[in-house]
């Protein structure tokens, strides 16, 4: 049995944030029919250690970055867990990465790199006394929180092999350079050549340029990850380790995304004519009236990558023809405020705020969902579309493009298409799609072909936790 230790600064359902967590709450469940174990290594933020009980002190540190922290070992939610219990470092409210004053935790790289050097020494140490010691066969890392792990067990001389999956390059863990002792870096890898981006300190550049491996969460990506355009300065990295490089992409957990048995919604269904109810449902809680156009919905962070805003300036050609729109986001208080005001329009209605029930039951009774992203590594929201034969219009980026086959007239004569699309991502294009989906709309025979073709799309881990197999498999047998 191969033995995998995931790091990762958020796991779903314990702490959640955004499509990271939703995957590393995923792989374990979906590796383990493949011989796979995955221990997730996790902070010990308060909502993490109250969701566990009976956790065992696996081992402690006198000083991990500034206070006494102990390594927990547990289960919550079917996850096999080590929790890092240091006050100092994660006893904080809310959010993992920001104080209430929206801003980044100022000790955030010391924070993470914590995190990431109990992996470290873990791998170097195993886990557990003598009799039932731990050792993982692969360290698997994901984004910039973790992205120092390869780099400590580089340091240490460990030779297992680590991997680090880039769910999304825009955020690099940034440190100014005089942090680098506290980071406990090596001065001579801090040079341009090294880990050094524009005078500051990237972790996730050093993880690129030192793990064993290199993932993204669609084929799409890691292509698009090596261009200027995508690659967010870190490109050249990035070609220089083309290699490494593959794009798995992500799965959604379809026992819990699942329209037939979701006790989340109104009233199941297994076709899309079993929508009805739902959609009757959606537009009472939105307070939207019946309409004749498809109801729409946005489930999103409201921030620049989404193209929300190009969204927003382009509404009107979908409520001339009849359309709806429901949003239920947070974010950017810009987009916030300006979403609110354009909910002045009878036919669009918007809620701020996190909700993950009343995102069930808008995938259930929506018409479409509008992913009109300017990048998208994966994307789930798309996904859990296809599932509940709401029909996806989106940019062909990232694991979009993977993911939905847009109504091309090719597609169309093959009967295959599984969604809409818009690209290239302007105002001017994303307000054609909006009618021309508007159109299709009117010809129920053909939108409800598009949407059962989406609910038999396979958007299970099946196919890519063997690809995540296969890749360990690999990397345990070179090393
Ligand atoms: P990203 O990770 O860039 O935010 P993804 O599409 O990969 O985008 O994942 C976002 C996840 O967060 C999805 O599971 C989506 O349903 C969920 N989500 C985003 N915003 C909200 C919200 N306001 N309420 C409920 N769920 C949300």
């Amino acid at each position: 049995m191969t033995q995998v230790l995931s790091v990762t600064s958020e796991c779903a359902p314990l702490m959640k944030t955004g499509g990271l967590a939703d995957v590393a709450g995923a792989l374990p469940a979906a590796l383990a029919p493949l011989g796979i174990r995955m221990r997730t290594l996790l902070p010990g933020y308060p909502a993490v250690l109250a969701a566990v009980t009976k956790p065992k002190v696996v081992s402690t540190y006198d000083d991990l970055f500034g206070g006494a922290a102990r390594l927990l070992a547990a289960t919550a939610a079917g996850l096999d867990l080590l929790i890092l219990e240091a006050a100092h470092l994660f006893d904080r409210p809310g959010n993992p990465y920001l104080a209430d004053t929206g801003h980044d935790w100022p000790d955030n790289p010391e924070r993470f790199a914590a995190l990431s050097w109990v992996a470290a020494d873990i791998a170097a140490k195993g886990i557990g006394a003598r009799a039932d010691k731990w050792h993982p066969d692969v360290v698997h890392c994901h984004d910039w929180q973790a992205a120092l792990a390869p780099v400590y067990m580089q340091d240490a001389g460990t030779e297992i092999p680590s991997i680090l999956t880039v769910h999304n390059i825009a955020f690099h863990g940034l440190a100014p350079m005089d942090r680098a002792k506290a980071l406990r870096l090596k001065a001579d890898d801090l040079g341009p050549d090294g880990y050094e981006f524009w005078g500051q300190i990237s972790a996730l550049k050093a993880g690129l340029m030192t793990a064993t491996r290199l993932t993204t969460v669609s084929k799409t990506y890691a292509r698009e990850l090596m261009t200027e355009e995508f690659g967010m300065g870190l490109d050249g990295v990035l070609r220089d380790r083309a290699h490494v490089l593959s794009g798995i992409v992500n799965g959604i957990d379809t026992a819990t995304w699942d329209p037939a048995t979701d006790p989340l919604i109104a009233e199941p269904y297994k076709t899309p004519a079993g929508k009805k109810p739902n959609k009757a449902t959606l537009r009472r809680e939105f307070g939207l009236p019946p309409a004749g156009g498809p109801l729409c919905i946005v489930v999103s962070r409201l921030t620049e990558q989404k193209g929300l805003d190009l969204l927003l300036q382009v509404l009107p050609a979908l409520v001339d023809r009849g359309g709806q729109l429901a949003l239920l986001g947070s974010g950017d208080p810009g987009l916030e405020a300006a979403f609110q005001d354009a909910a002045a329009h009878r036919n669009i209605a918007v809620k701020i705020g996190y909700d993950e029930a009343l995102s069930h039951r808008m995938m259930a009774g929506a018409d479409a969902i509008l992913v009109p992203s300017r990048f998208e590594p994966c994307g789930l929201t798309q996904l859990y579309g296809l599932r509940y034969g709401t029909v996806p219009l989106v940019t062909l980026t990232g694991g979009l493009a993977d993911t939905v086959i847009p109504a091309s007239p090719a597609a169309m004569a093959a009967r295959a298409a599984t969604g809409l699309s818009v690209n290239p991502l302007t105002a001017h294009a994303l307000s054609d799609a909006l009618i021309e989906m508007c159109h299709v709309f009117a010809q129920p025979k053909l939108w409800t072909l598009i949407a059962k073709n989406g609910m038999k799309h396979p958007v299970g881990w099946d196919a890519s936790a063997t690809e995540y197999a296969a890749l360990y498999d690999q990397v345990t047998l070179q090393t």
